[in-house]
């Protein structure tokens, strides 16, 4: 009986090695597969390519996989997670920003990804494209985007004299909308009128080339924009003024109001202070931009140019 039970034993050593074997080789074998697997992933890949798991997290749901791969193929740079991660990146734009922020190392990226959006990294005029006008008040209007020389601003209307100064007229829609801006303005005790409003792109042709002429292409810039680049050629932008405080727009409570009430019909402070280097103009607080009540909510509230938030937003 005894001699039996070691053969047992024997034979049940054999068969307790060949089991933990096959347990050694199964777990493994998926270790190994799960290597593997791990390695196809874009978190390996991308963290390969030298940056961390932070960064990795930065990225992957602002990125598809195609996008994802293009980046892990690029040299690596540190900047790249963080420009990724900014709320206004545009991946159109990525190597733009890229050499932008190394040509412009004292910026901040936020500020590399506003300026290089709204197309900053090139000169002015130089790269003029001709702007959507289908889109109407919606349409931009800058020294990047122009209107066409046939464009033809609509619903054009004369603006009566308890609105403006003699001789204004504006986009019907526009007006109506400054008609009641300016009645509620009234009852908090603002008069606010039209001082400048709708050009047309000769008129406006004829202010820059003046200038040109008298002071040089340089000085003529600095003081209006080229034909076809004034977004008062549209229609839908005017210039307003305090009428009991003609001077100072900026100083007065009347456009504290403005700054604070115009978007509620429509309007937008086109050109704000602090805002120079991305609308291509010197703050104005007397220019403002009908582009609806929807739309001027929405750019309000986001807190941005309309540059910024055309790009981002309705040409993206
Ligand atoms: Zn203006």
């Amino acid at each position: 009986m005894a001699k039996k039970k070691i053969k047992i034993t024997k034979f049940g050593k054999l068969l307790l090695v060949g089991l933990i074997l096959l347990i050694v080789l199964t777990i493994v074998g998926i270790k190994l597969i799960k290597t593997y697997k791990y390695h196809q992933t874009y978190e390996y890949k991308f963290i390969e390519a030298g940056y961390t798991l932070d960064d990795y997290n930065l990225v992957k749901d602002k990125l598809n996989d195609d996008e994802l791969m293009y980046i892990i193929a690029l040299e690596y740079n540190k900047n790249i997670p963080k420009i990724i991660s900014e709320k206004y990146f545009m991946y159109k734009n990525l190597g733009r920003y890229i050499s932008y922020l190394e040509k412009n190392k004292d910026k901040s990226i936020t500020d590399v990804i506003a300026l290089v959006n709204v197309n900053r990294d090139k000169p002015y005029y130089e790269n003029l494209v001709t702007t959507d006008e289908s889109k109407n008040e919606a349409m931009l209007v800058n020294k990047y985007h122009a209107l066409s020389k046939k464009y033809e601003a609509s619903d054009i209307v004369k603006v009566s004299s308890t609105y403006a100064y003699a001789g204004m007229s504006l986009n019907k829609e526009a007006y109506d909308a400054f008609r009641k801006l300016s009645d509620d303005a009234r009852k908090e005790g603002f008069t606010i009128i039209i001082l400048s409003s709708y050009r047309t792109y000769e008129y406006q042709e004829k202010i820059w080339n003046d200038r040109k002429n008298l002071k040089g292409e340089k000085e003529a810039d600095a003081y209006a924009a080229r034909p076809g680049s004034s977004e008062h050629e549209t229609g839908y932008a005017i210039d307003v003024a305090d009428y009991n405080h003609p001077l100072n727009f900026s100083e007065q409570e009347s456009f504290k109001w403005m700054k604070d009430n115009s978007y509620k019909y429509g309007y937008i402070l086109r050109y704000p202070e602090g805002k120079e280097d991305i609308t291509g103009y010197d703050y104005e607080s007397w220019h403002y931009r009908y582009v609806g009540v929807d739309l001027a909510t929405k750019v309000y509230n986001e807190g941005i140019t309309y540059d910024e938030y055309y790009e981002f937003y309705l040409n993206n």
